[in-house]
């Protein structure tokens, strides 16, 4: 049997189109959805497995992208966003109707990923998103249920649709906030 790892790659995974600037992300409320408009590519686009970032139901990872925080814009709705956790590093404005989460934001300025929001590009009927490219933090769906048995499943699936697994984040993700961490320190 096959893992299954997110409906939007499951099928196989639909590469991003060159010059694409961006969309409208809505959640899934039938009635007055939240609307956002972003008007950048997404970058870094991700499977994630941790189990704070938004997923549909039934999904083992979600997927994730940044986009410049500046880029985005909510359009229509935003009385119905609250931040989910307002404790937490990213804070994750969420539709109280429908549950999904609209954007990430970091509000630390000394945060390596401050300026980037976080987002689902599953939420946008454009096409033309770049394509997820790795999965992150692919241990911890064990956290979220799923059997230590299914993983050697799972990682040789994320292989296949060339989404190298990690569990952390990708090399060039670490590198940028090792960075940040040695500017910090004066030492690059
Ligand atoms: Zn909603
Ligand atoms: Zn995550």
């Amino acid at each position: 049997m096959t893992a299954s790892i997110h409906p939007s790659v499951d099928a196989g995974i639909q590469p991003g189109r060159p010059g694409f600037a961006g969309g409208r992300l809505r959640c899934h409320c039938k009635n007055e959805p939240v609307e956002l408009v972003v008007d950048s590519q997404v970058a870094h686009n991700h499977a994630c497995g941790c189990s704070k970032c938004w997923k549909p139901a039934g999904a083992v990872f979600s997927v994730v992208g940044v986009v410049p925080r500046d880029k985005v814009h909510v359009l229509a709705h935003g009385d119905k966003l609250g931040v989910v956790d307002a404790g937490a590093t990213i804070q994750r404005h969420a539709c109280q109707v429908c549950g999904v989460h609209l954007y990430g934001r970091i509000e630390n300025t000394a945060h390596p990923f401050y300026g980037l929001d976080f987002i689902h590009t599953e939420l946008s009927s454009d096409e033309g998103w770049e394509a997820p490219i790795f999965a992150a933090f692919v241990s911890s769906v064990i956290e979220n249920g799923t059997p230590p048995s299914e993983m050697a499943g799972i990682r040789s699936r994320l292989m296949e649709l060339g989404l190298p697994p990690y569990d952390c984040l990708s090399p060039a993700l670490m590198d940028a906030i090792s960075t940040h961490v040695a500017k910090s320190r004066g030492l690059s």
